[in-house]
């Protein structure tokens, strides 16, 4: 048995749909710009751009109903809905044909971002990783199995701040579909159980500030509801 020079910390885990289990998260995958209007609205081509990938770490996950302190060293924090895969058979070079058979079940995410550190990276041609990577930055909703709820692939997804509409698409609308998402990823990682893939968000991006109420829903998988707390 390994010996440690202090206790190993727990994973990090999410919640499952209809039980007290909860789902082990190995490893934090999100892409970027996978629906065309938001594309547009970071100044990007949406058309001929392959899916680029960018990373969380595992223990920046944060669960439904949790109040998130303002995160630091920003003053433009996005909310960013997302349809989100979890992994629960890994491989590489998984075909589209298969890549579903890889899919444990499916969540409601928000990938939170400090965008003006992102511009501010993206500007100077350096990593997106403090813009993207930070504490408490990937909040996730209970996972809901594929055994019992099936697959996700259409459906309204949207994105409310304090009650109010502030982005609205359908999961159909990907630019580039789960399957092919799960299989462009696993030529470049091997994928492996625990996995989260957030699969990008729709337009319609735009800032929380303390005490704000930020709830995504998506058609199936019910609502993820957060809230911003002041800085800390
Ligand atoms: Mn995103």
């Amino acid at each position: 048995m390994t010996e440690f020079v202090f206790p190993p910390p727990s994973p990090p885990s999410v919640a499952v749909a209809g039980s007290t289990a909860r789902f082990p998260v190995r490893r934090i995958f999100c892409v970027g710009r996978n629906y065309a209007a938001h594309a547009r609205e970071m100044g990007r081509d949406p058309d001929r751009e392959p899916p680029f990938f960018f990373t969380k770490p595992a223990d920046a996950v944060v669960d439904d109903g949790v109040t998130i302190p303002y995160p630091p060293l920003t003053e433009n924090l996005h909310y960013e809905g997302e349809l989100v895969v979890a992994i629960g058979e890994g491989g590489r070079d998984i075909s589209v044909d298969n890549a579903a058979a890889h899919i444990w079940g499916y969540a409601i995410g928000n990938d939170l971002t400090r965008r003006d550190l992102q511009f501010a990276a993206r500007e100077l041609g350096r990593p997106w990783d403090w813009g993207k990577a930070f504490d408490n930055s990937a909040v996730c909703g209970p996972v809901h199995p594929v055994a019992q709820s099936g697959h996700y692939t259409k459906g309204r997804i949207a994105t409310l701040v304090n009650g109010s509409i502030r982005q609205e698409a359908d999961i159909a609308d990907l630019i580039w579909s789960v399957a092919e998402v799960i299989s462009i990823l696993s030529t470049s990682v091997v994928l492996r159980p625990g996995d989260l893939i957030y699969t990008g968000t729709p337009a319609g991006v735009g800032p929380l500030v303390a005490g704000d109420l930020c709830e995504v829903e998506i058609e199936g998988l019910g609502r993820l509801t957060t809230r911003i707390g002041p800085a800390g």
